[in-house]
């Protein structure tokens, strides 16, 4: 066979193209990847997911080790996050965001089915639940009441739940913990009122629940998994902390019935017998295998180990930032996430902006997550934060990292944070959405400053400032502009 172009030459173009990423290894980039710093096992990943490569998980009877592979990611996880507890059932999915719709999508069937009614249940969540929530009520036709969280804490009050349940609710969502702010919402307390009305909860522990478990102090605090009445589903990704390549999460179900509304089958067509557990039809069992490798070889004490490390950094980071003036960490949070405020109990003078603090930390080389502020619907405000996802290779480099967000704090403390500008935000509010057209929302990008093709360079704080003033369709359709033509 002849190629158009030599296989060296195409990997070539392919390091090129990467060179422009975000460093993925190395622990500058405290969001989106997880790693574990350990560069043999993501040997172990790469080969596992090699072998696995020209499978199709569409049909694990054809394939049958997609099933035990699946089947040993499933009684891991209920090993880990439904001890002693009898019938919990699990699919693997491609990733968080699916483990949450399927897990939306189970129980809205199941309302359906237990109601008999056809009309739309209700999803219950805090304000800090991960917008895939949001998006399945968006997909799912559910509609969304979203509570607002103790402005201090972060954390969701049980009361507001209870006041909250009513015969349309078919799930409420609880985070351990939340990804803004790390924040544990008190899922105990939050089943013990749900199961008195008789609502399932769902507990997203999409991020927390791969390391909560070895997190020190684990022992005593308050259960939170599939071992609480009231739990009625659980996701974990193994993408994030399972230390998998990207396209593998688990959903744990206490339950078989609610599991089985989950999948979709269909034998209404001349084609072969559709019965899929996940959304996609044919789907790639690389991520899956490489997920399964890394958890065969870490196993508990593996995890344990590399938990460690992460709680170590956690509770230096925390007292890194304690002792800068200008900034604090928001709430109390346990685990391996930080949100980082203005403290505004101090003179302007001393304050520090955390989206400026991002964007001169990514001047240092350190790429922090800018988090917008918000109103919540009872009128309490969420500040602006930046975020940080601390792992495990987080600890070889935390001096450099308590440098640079010093360093990073020094260099904007006293500059105002980003407002957007006002004659803008006014004639936002005039926009209608028939006005929302593709032409329409790139000239709105130019006129604010921000070129599409450009990228986002290192400010992100003025973008932050307009996503916080728009309306939210506004908001919403420009920054889809944005990407799409950056896309383009
Ligand atoms: C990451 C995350 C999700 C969504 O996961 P994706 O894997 O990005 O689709 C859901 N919930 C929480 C708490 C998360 O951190």
């Amino acid at each position: 066979m002849q190629f158009e172009q030599s296989p060296q030459d195409v990997l070539a173009r392919l390091d090129e193209l990467r060179e422009a990423d975000a460093p993925t290894s190395g622990g500058r980039l405290l969001s989106y990847v997880y790693d574990s710093g350990i560069a043999e096992l993501d040997d172990l990943a790469g080969a596992a997911a090699r072998k696995a490569q020209p499978l199709n998980g569409l049909d694990p009877t054809t394939f049958p080790s997609v099933a035990a592979l699946e089947r040993d990611l499933v009684a891991l996880a209920r090993s880990v996050l439904a001890d002693g507890v009898d019938g919990v059932v699990g699919s693997v999915t491609s990733g968080g965001t699916e483990s949450c719709m399927l897990a939306v999508k189970s129980a809205r069937d199941t309302w359906r089915a237990v109601t008999g009614r056809e009309d739309r249940p209700t999803l219950v969540i805090g304000s800090t639940a991960h917008a895939a929530f949001i998006k399945a009520a968006h997909y799912l036709d559910l509609r969304l009441r979203v509570l607002p969280v103790d402005p201090d804490t972060c954390r969701l009050r049980p009361d507001d739940v209870a006041a909250a349940l009513d015969d349309s609710v078919a799930l409420v969502v609880a985070s351990t913990p939340s990804y803004p702010h790390g924040a544990l919402d008190p899922i105990t307390e939050i089943a013990e009122v749900c199961a008195a009305q008789g609502v399932p909860v769902h507990v997203d522990g999409c991020i927390g629940a791969w390391v909560l478990p070895w997190w020190p102090g684990a022992d005593t605090r308050p259960l939170w998994d599939l071992r609480v009445p009231g739990v009625a589903s659980l996701s974990v990704d193994l993408h994030k902390y399972g230390y998998a390549p990207k396209g593998v999460s688990v959903l744990l179900y206490r339950d078989r019935d609610r599991h089985r509304r989950q999948w979709f089958a269909t034998s209404a067509w001349p084609g072969y017998a559709v019965v899929n557990p996940t959304m996609l039809g044919s789907r790639t069992v690389m991520p899956i295998a490489a997920g399964w490798a890394v958890s065969k070889a870490l196993g508990g004490n593996g995890f344990d180990e590399l938990t460690g490390r992460i709680a170590r950094s956690a509770a230096h980071l925390r007292a890194v930032i304690d002792d800068i003036d200008g900034l604090r960490i928001v709430g109390d949070p346990v685990g391996p996430l930080l949100a980082v405020a203005t403290d505004t109990s101090i003179p302007e003078d001393r304050r520090v902006d955390p989206h400026r603090w991002a964007d001169a930390a990514r001047e240092l080389g350190w790429v922090l997550q800018p988090q917008p502020g918000r109103t919540q619907s009872d009128g309490t405000v969420l500040p602006r934060t930046t975020h940080l996802t601390l792992t495990p290779v987080t600890e070889a480099v935390a001096d450099d990292l308590a440098t640079a967000v010093t360093k990073a704090a020094d260099a904007v403390r006293g500059v105002p944070g980003a407002v957007a500008p006002e004659d803008f935000i006014a004639a936002a509010d005039h926009i209608r959405p028939e006005d929302l057209t593709s032409e329409n929302c790139a000239a709105v990008l130019t006129l604010a400053g921000l070129d599409p093709t450009a990228g986002l360079g290192g400010s992100m704080a003025d973008l932050l400032a307009l996503i916080e003033a728009l309306p939210e369709p506004v908001a919403e359709r420009l920054l889809i502009e944005f990407l799409a033509r950056f896309m383009e």
